[in-house]
């Protein structure tokens, strides 16, 4: 019986060759800058107890709620693909006593989540972020200077993205302004969705962050957090406000943003690109004080975001992806099968010295070769034929101009070193900042 060939799932897909030179470029960028910044990596499991993401996360979101992956292992225990990461960290700082040195701690991360959302155009259910975590100080200059951090990298990718601010207060003045809310949404409650009226109960600070087009009018007539503040969340706020503004950094404060749970604390911000559709958010990020308790940790002071890779690399401008291909340097033409034995070692010479070669096995034509070489993208082609065999001299072409000339291998080898590195690599890209 024939079989159906099998696809992905939904909400997932094969990230292919050609598209991983724009994964690469935005991985390694990323890498190069969190460093400068001080950070380290970390690698968590993909695989967690699901408690660590009810209680990490909390039972209330819609994460929690109804969108993680969870499965009951064979021993009984109920595991949870991750959603987010930084319930890992904070747990994995805990668990290896990351404190004890004491002064600041700072993680990073790069790699897939698993959320089962609604997919749509720049939302995946598995999908990838880069993220950063600094563990052990309340102080607004590390807000800034992460943020400042990420603004680097996105401006080395000629991205530009929005940067949105807000203080979502603490356990001093949150809870007296959630009753203000609470109240303010009892008058209108009938025209918000169910989900807001759900919200209003359970998780009011979340009803801020409907996008429900029916719930706009209302929501954009509650009361603003930021008139609620307690003085230190206010001075808080105005300090990180300074920070940004002394690294010249523009930004909006958008009293709606939120993050919705109760460890959640002070600064939160988003940053949105107009280049993506409805699915505007590129990078997420907060204060999470009390998290670490929450967890069983000890008391911790942590601020740390998530930058969306997936949507990153959508809007990566063409021409700096195209710039980062690792184009083979030099394809191999043999015409003989004498030849194909004489090219196999050239290749391998090559190598050793650090020259991408391409060799195609069963190749055809001298014509047939050319096509492929072409189609590679290959920047230099070696014909290797009786002839050259003979005089030990072959025809090198390089194909950006057409000019072609005759080489020994020693004079191959030079000319091959002589070429920038950074060329070899990045024809035209000057953004090497
Ligand atoms: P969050 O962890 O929800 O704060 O998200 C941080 C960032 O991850 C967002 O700003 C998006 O760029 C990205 N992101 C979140 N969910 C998805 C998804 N389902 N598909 C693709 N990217 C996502």
């Amino acid at each position: 019986m024939e079989q159906k060939p099998l696809t992905t799932l939904p909400g997932t897909r094969d990230i292919l060759p050609v598209e991983i030179p724009r994964w690469h470029l935005v991985e390694d960028r990323a890498r190069q800058v969190l460093a400068l910044y001080g950070f380290q990596e970390i690698r968590t499991p993909l695989l967690e107890a699901t408690e660590l993401f009810a209680r990490g996360i909390g039972g209330d979101t819609d994460i929690v709620g109804k969108e993680m992956y969870t499965f009951t292992d064979q021993g009984g225990t109920s595991i949870t693909l991750r959603p987010e990461v930084t319930a890992s960290v904070v747990r994995a700082y805990t668990e290896h006593h990351m404190y004890r040195g004491g002064g600041i701690t700072k993680l990073y991360y790069i790699g897939p989540m698993f959320r089962h959302e609604k997919k749509q155009k720049g939302r995946w259910r598995q999908f990838y972020q880069i993220g950063a975590e600094v563990l052990g100080s309340d102080d607004p200059a590390v807000e800034a200077e992460v943020i400042e951090m990420i603004l680097r990298l996105l401006e080395q990718l000629q991205v530009e993205a929005r940067l949105l601010i807000n203080s979502v207060g603490d356990r001093n003045c949150r809870p007296g302004f959630i009753a203000i809310l609470k109240e303010a949404i009892s008058q209108d409650l009938g025209r918000f969705c169910d989900d807001c009226r759900r919200r209003a109960q359970t998780n009011t600070l979340r009803v801020l962050d409907c996008k429900v087009e029916s719930c706009q009018p209302y929501i954009n007539r509650l009361p603003r957090i930021t008139d609620h503040l307690c003085r230190e969340c206010s001075e808080h706020f105005q300090k990180f406000q300074d920070h940004l503004r002394e690294a010249g950094i523009r930004y909006e404060i958008v009293p709606r943003l939120v993050r919705g749970l109760d460890y959640y604390v002070r600064t939160a911000f988003e940053m949105v690109s107009g280049e993506l559709g409805s699915q505007n958010a590129l990078v997420g990020g907060g204060r999470y004080d009390g998290l670490s308790e929450v967890l069983g940790g000890p008391p911790v002071q942590g601020f740390g975001f998530a930058l969306g890779l997936d949507r990153l690399v959508m809007i990566l401008p063409d021409s700096l992806a195209e710039a980062s291909v690792d184009r083979p340097e030099v394809y191999l033409v043999y015409l003989s099968d004498e030849a194909l034995k004489a090219a196999i070692s050239i290749a391998r010479l090559l190598r050793r010295q650090g020259v991408r070669c391409h060799l195609e096995f069963g190749a055809g034509s001298l014509k047939s070769q050319m096509r492929m070489a072409n189609r590679v993208g290959a920047r230099h082609v070696l014909i290797i034929g009786q002839d050259e065999l003979a005089k030990e001299r072959y025809s090198l072409k390089r194909m950006e101009d057409s000019k072609q000339w005759e080489v020994s291998l020693p004079e191959l080898s030079q000319y091959l070193q002589s070429l920038p590195a950074a060329a070899r690599k990045n024809p035209s890209s000057t953004n090497d900042k």
